[in-house]
């Protein structure tokens, strides 16, 4: 390690930055999170520089060495290397720690990156040997941190006697772990300070006595498949559920993102094969979250769609449960971005309809007038196996064989596919795909229509 990290008190302290573009704004943001006393020097400042006035002190020419009477922080941040090199020298003369940016061998210091979540703050350097690595670290901790940690950080610090009268040692920690984990953020979210105020002695409390802490259940949207169109609360929900019970539709790299200790159930309901019947998967629900887990329901795509949500809501509620919904991306959302397509357009669709192909009496009857109206445009779910029968009642209610259509298998996976077709091929393409497929009837991929255009443009 040949830098050594440290957090320097700068509340009151001089720091001057030499450059008034780009290079000086960057660290010009930084620095004001922080209470120093911060002065420019540079012939002319970008505007966003100038509109921090009177925050930062601009001095309206290049920096002199009297310019740095008692300054701790020096950045030589003009982008000239001759400047900058001038700037250091009269930096250290002045006693300072000087940065020249970008110039790890000519710099005493360097800034980390930081992830804010004050008084939480991460810092992370590389020494220079890989920016991108810090960026790539910075950006998972952003994620991972919710941002009212720093809120709960100091809630929590200002708890810290309160929380000694529990034992040292795993109560104590199962407390913390507890609040910064689970009741604080949803405290907060909940209500903010006065919330998490008052939780902490609830929290407390129930230490104290070793009360078994009170189940739930999370309804939580997994999304189509690939782990990052996730939601951060889906993510983080995964990362403390005691209990998760999944669909198939959820793929493996999503359930390898539960906590290690959970106990994971496989709820099986695919399409035609053998399925966990309802009645078991709110027994499970009800049992696990009874017992006081913490049950995520993990659904594919979004949980309020095709997913029988209400039957699973009404069963917690009716056993007194406390219950939530995070929404999440429907696999119709997912298609259509893969095929770069709008699902709603001026002047084609002002409506859009997400349309199930099955009810519980078979195939499910729609408004097919509208559905086969021109530039409609209809997401079916579950529609494979009815593609004939969905191209049938179309073409009957006056839709036109050469309408577009677009199969997409496996939304958002590795192992994608999209089929453009047309309402007169449906079922015989429908027939061969093996995995969940949405079709989107009226809407050709981006791609072959540009192509088509310029073809007819050509001609
Ligand atoms: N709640 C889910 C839908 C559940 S119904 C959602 O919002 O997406 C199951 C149907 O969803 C499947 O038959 C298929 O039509 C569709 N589906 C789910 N995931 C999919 C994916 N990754 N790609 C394409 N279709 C998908």
């Amino acid at each position: 390690m040949q830098h050594f990290p440290v957090f320097l008190a700068l509340n009151e302290s001089r720091v001057v930055i030499a450059g008034g573009g780009e290079i000086a704004l960057a660290k010009l943001r930084l620095l004001l999170k922080t209470e120093a006393q911060i002065t420019l020097c540079a012939a002319s400042f970008a505007p966003e520089i100038e509109a921090l006035r009177p925050r930062v002190t601009l001095v309206r020419r290049p920096l002199l060495g009297c310019d740095l009477g008692g300054v701790r922080l020096v950045y030589a941040a003009t982008g000239d290397a001759t400047q900058d090199a001038r700037i250091a020298a009269l930096g250290r003369k002045a006693g300072a720690l000087v940065n020249v940016v970008d110039n790890l061998g000519a710099s005493d210091f360097i800034t980390p990156a930081i992830v804010d979540r004050a008084p939480l703050v991460v810092a992370i350097g590389t020494e220079g040997a890989a920016p991108v690595l810090a960026r790539q670290i910075k950006a998972q901790l952003e994620a991972a941190l919710p941002t009212a940690l720093g809120a709960l950080a100091q809630i929590g610090k200002a708890f810290r006697g309160m929380a000694e009268h529990l034992p040292q040692g795993a109560r104590r920690r199962n407390f913390w772990q507890d609040y910064y984990q689970k009741d604080g953020p949803q405290a907060y979210a909940r209500g903010g300070v006065r919330e998490v105020e008052e939780t902490l002695d609830n929290l407390l409390a129930r230490h104290m006595a070793r009360e078994a802490p009170e189940g739930r259940v999370d309804f939580v949207s997994a999304g189509p498949g690939d782990p990052e169109l996730m939601t951060l609360k889906a993510r983080k929900l995964l990362d403390c559920a005691d209990v998760v019970i999944h669909d198939r539709l959820v793929t493996p790299e999503i359930l390898e993102l539960v906590r290690r200790e959970a106990l994971m159930i496989a709820v099986g309901k695919e399409g035609f094969g053998p399925s966990t019947p309802q009645a078991e998967i709110h027994r499970l629900m009800t049992l696990h979250a009874g017992q006081g887990a913490h049950v995520v329901r993990l659904k594919g795509g979004d949980a309020c769609l095709f997913g029988r949500l209400d039957e699973e809501t009404e069963a917690v509620e009716a056993a007194g449960i406390a219950w939530q919904v995070i929404p999440g991306v429907t696999a119709a959302a997912s298609a259509a971005a893969s095929i770069g397509q709008s699902l709603t357009q001026r002047g084609r669709n002002s409506a859009l309809r997400l349309v199930t192909a099955y009810d519980m009496q078979g195939y499910a009857d729609q408004d097919w007038r509208a559905l086969a109206a021109p530039g409609a445009i209809t997401a079916v779910y579950m529609g494979k196996r009815a593609a004939r029968f969905v191209q049938g009642r179309l073409l009957m209610h006056g839709a036109a064989p050469d309408t577009p259509v677009t199969l997409v298998e496996n939304a958002s996976r590795a192992d994608q596919q999209i089929v453009a077709t047309s309402l007169a091929l449906l079922p015989q393409h429908a027939a061969r795909l093996a995995g969940p497929a949405v079709i989107l009837l009226g809407l050709a991929p981006k791609a072959a229509e540009t192509a088509l255009e310029l073809q007819e443009h050509a001609q």
